[in-house]
């Protein structure tokens, strides 16, 4: 199944689930609020007898989480090795994951213009990812169970403020500035999407290819990631967890580009879709 948060005609946005060209609305009020639902109690739920065109609508992001986007840093191995090029650092591969997170009103929709601020950073970044929705209330869960907490997938584009990443070595402020979070195009469960740990990553950058990975190449798997932030601590329906990026993100590139005013980025991931954003920065 297809979940998305759909605007028509200026109303509020409304949940909703893609069936061929056409969705079909949820009768809770966000999309949020259908995954916190037992997984037996949703069907209930998918009452609009009316399909509305999914042409005729203006997607937003599916689904605001319930705190921080929770996100994970060097989790493939040539991005690891092309940051800590640039960086001028050894390279040093992590024994468990390294998390930060992203503030949610970093979150933008899908097609919207990112407005980003000149004044604030002159390196914003691109970093094309997979994201994991957790499905259930869950805590320290075994590797082996993980992935039956997962609601579904989506992209992220994790958009960063490089200087702001390096000037405060915590990456919280450089990785949380307003629209530097697009999600979507729409989460998908994981029937539909297969194996998660073999879907191709790309991204674009005015139409020119940038990164392109496969989700097998990841460090730490998916289930390794909900394993571990899961130890000790209680993770939400409605969590949203950045898997981390291949290579080829920006500051790392010779020379280094970073987003300009009009660029068109795409991330494209296998099964899910196209999450495209106009960048304008002033
Ligand atoms: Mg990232």
């Amino acid at each position: 199944m297809r979940f998305v948060t759909f605007r028509k005609d200026g109303a509020a946005p409304k949940p909703g689930l893609v069936e061929g060209d056409a969705i079909r609305t949820i009768a809770t009020a966000t999309l949020r609020e259908y995954v916190e639902l037992a997984p037996h109690e949703r069907v209930a739920w998918h009452t609009g007898d009316d399909l509305v065109p999914l042409e005729s609508v203006e997607l937003q992001a599916p689904l605001i989480p319930p705190r921080n986007v929770f996100c994970v840093g060097r989790n493939y191995l040539e991005h690891a090795k092309e940051g800590a090029r640039a960086a001028g650092r050894e390279l040093k591969l992590p024994s468990v994951p390294t998390f930060f997170t992203k503030a949610p009103t970093a979150i933008a929709g899908p097609g919207e213009t990112l407005e980003l601020e000149a004044h604030v950073s002159g390196e914003y970044d691109f970093e094309a990812e997979l994201a994991v929705v957790i499905g259930t209330l869950c805590k320290n869960v075994p590797e082996a169970e993980a992935l039956d907490a997962v609601f579904g997938y989506t992209a992220l584009n994790d958009v960063t403020a490089r200087d702001l990443q390096r000037e405060h070595v915590q990456w919280f402020k450089g990785k949380s500035l307003d629209h530097t979070a697009p999600l979507g195009p729409a989460i998908v469960t994981p029937d539909e999407t297969g194996d998660p740990q073999a879907l191709d990553i790309l991204f674009r950058l005015n139409g020119v290819e940038k990164q392109r990975g496969n989700t097998a190449q990841m460090i730490f798997g998916i289930a390794r990631l909900i394993a571990e932030l899961s130890k000790g601590m209680t993770l939400l329906p409605g969590d949203v967890i950045a898997t981390g990026t291949p290579e080829g993100v920006g500051f790392a590139r010779t020379p280094p580009e970073f987003l300009a005013d009009g660029d068109v980025m795409e991330v494209e991931v296998q099964g899910i879709g196209v999450l495209r954003n106009v960048v304008r920065i002033r």
